[in-house]
C-alpha cells in the first residue's frame, strides 16, 4: 500500500509518500518534501491567510513530483491519496484537498481527509523506536496544547487541555514581545540556552491546579509587564527573560505530562507538536522519565512541525486499524474540510 499525503493547513506546504503493509509494523516513508512560507509572512508577523492559500497552490505539485521522485514510484502507483481535512485556514485547507482529490479522481483511487492533530500525535510512529499503545499524548503545538489518553488508532480521549493560548503560541508571544520575529518559538529557545532561567519568577499558571488544564495567557503578560519594567535594560536582559520564560511553560507540561501519567497509570508519554522540539523541554522529561521509570517517545526533529509524513502515516495507520471508511473505498471526491474539528469527534461524518 502506498499512501500519498498533503498537508496544508497552514503556512507550509508538505507532501510525503508512506507504504504500509497489512500488519502491525509501522509504515515506512519513501520520500518527503516541505516548503515553509514563514519568510513570506514574517513581514506581516503572522500568517496571511490569502498569501498562505495562493502559496499552497504554487507549491504543491512541484513538491509532489520531486517527492514521488525521491520515493522512487510514479503516480500511478499510489494506492491512496491522503489529504489534511482540519483544522486549519479554511483556504488553505481547501488547496490541499482539492488537489489530493483531483490526483485521486484522475487515478480512481481512494482518498482520506486526516485530522491535523491525529497526524501530530502519531508522528513519533516514524521513529525507529516507535511506541505501543496505550499511552498519554503530550500534542504542543502552535494552536493546541492538550494531554489525551491514547487506546489505539482513533481512540483519543481528552485528559486536559489549555483554557486560552496554546504552548506554541506563548513561546511565540513572549518570543514578539523580546523583539525575536514571528514565528519566535524556535528563536526564543536558542536565545534561552545563553540565559539563566532563575534570573526572574515568572507565574507557572494552573501548576496546582489539581486537573490537567493549561493556562498561558497570563505568562504572556508578565513577560509584558517584565519586558516593560525593564525598558532600555531588556537588551541587554534578554537571554534571561527567555530562559525564564521557556522554564515556565516546560515546568508546566512537564509536571502536568506526569500527573497525567499518575492519573491514568499509563508509563509510556509520546509528545508530538512543534513544541515537542523543544530541547529544555526533551531533556527534563528525560530526566523525570529516568527517575520514575517511565518512557517518553518523541517524533524525529524535522517531523515536530508540520509536514506531510504525518498525514500519510495517519492515514496508512487507519487503514492498518481497518479504519478507512465506506469498505477501504475512502471518502470519494467529496473535498469538504473542517477548519473547526475538535480531534475527540475525529469519527463524526463530514457534511459537504
Ligand atoms: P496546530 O498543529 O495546533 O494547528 P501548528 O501547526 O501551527 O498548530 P506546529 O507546526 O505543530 O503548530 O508547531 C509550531 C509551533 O511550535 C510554533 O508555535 C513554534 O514556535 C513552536 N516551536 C517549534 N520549535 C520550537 C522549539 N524548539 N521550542 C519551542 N517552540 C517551538
Ligand atoms: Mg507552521
Ligand atoms: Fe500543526
Amino acid at each position: 500500500m502506498l499512501i500519498l499525503g498533503i498537508e496544508s493547513s497552514c503556512d507550509e506546504t508538505g507532501v510525503a509518500v508512506v507504504q504500509a503493509d497489512a500488519g502491525a509494523a509501522p509504515p515506512r516513508l519513501l520520500g518527503q518534501a516541505l516548503h515553509s512560507q514563514v519568510q513570506m509572512h514574517q513581514a506581516y508577523g503572522g500568517v496571511v491567510p490569502e498569501l498562505a492559500s495562493r502559496d499552497h497552490i504554487r507549491r504543491v505539485l512541484p513538491l509532489t513530483q520531486s517527492v514521488l521522485q525521491q520515493a522512487g514510484c510514479t503516480l500511478e502507483q499510489i494506492d491512496c491519496v491522503a489529504f489534511t481535512r482540519g483544522p486549519g485556514l479554511a483556504g488553505a485547507l481547501l488547496v490541499g484537498a482539492g488537489v489530493a482529490c483531483g490526483i485521486a479522481a484522475a487515478l480512481g483511487k481512494p482518498t482520506l481527509g486526516v485530522h491535523h492533530l491525529e497526524g501530530h500525535l502519531l508522528s513519533p510512529f516514524l521513529s525507529a523506536d516507535a511506541p505501543e499503545f496505550p499511552f498519554v499524548a503530550l500534542l504542543v503545538s502552535g494552536g493546541h496544547t492538550q494531554l489525551m489518553r491514547v487506546e489505539g488508532v482513533g481512540r483519543y480521549h481528552l485528559l486536559g487541555e489549555t483554557i486560552d493560548d496554546a504552548a506554541g503560541e506563548a513561546f511565540d508571544k513572549s518570543a514578539k514581545l523580546l523583539g525575536l520575529g514571528y514565528p519566535g518559538g524556535p528563536a526564543l529557545a536558542r536565545l534561552a540556552e545563553q540565559g539563566q532561567a532563575s534570573a526572574f519568577a515568572l507565574p507557572r499558571p494552573l501548576l496546582h491546579s489539581g486537573d490537567l488544564d493549561f493556562s498561558f495567557a497570563g505568562l504572556k503578560t508578565a513577560v509584558l509587564t517584565q519586558a516593560r519594567k525593564l525598558g532600555p535594560e531588556l537588551q541587554a536582559r534578554r537571554a534571561d527573560l527567555a530562559a525564564a520564560t521557556e522554564a515556565a511553560i516546560v515546568e508546566v507540561l512537564v509536571k502536568k505530562s506526569l500527573a497525567a501519567l499518575q492519573q491514568t497509570g499509563l508509563r509510556r508519554l509520546v509528545v508530538a507538536g512543534g513544541v515537542g522540539a523543544n530541547r529544555r523541554l526533551r531533556q527534563q522529561l528525560d530526566a523525570a522519565a529516568e527517575r520514575l521509570g517511565l518512557r517518553v517517545h518523541y517524533p524525529e526533529l524535522h517531523l515536530c512541525t508540520d509536514n506531510g509524513a504525518m498525514i500519510a502515516l495517519a492515514a496508512a495507520m487507519r487503514w492498518q486499524a481497518g479504519l478507512l471508511p465506506a469498505g477501504a473505498s475512502g471518502e470519494g471526491y467529496n473535498f469538504a474540510v473542517r477548519p473547526r474539528w475538535p480531534l475527540a469527534q475525529i469519527d463524526t461524518p463530514t457534511t459537504a
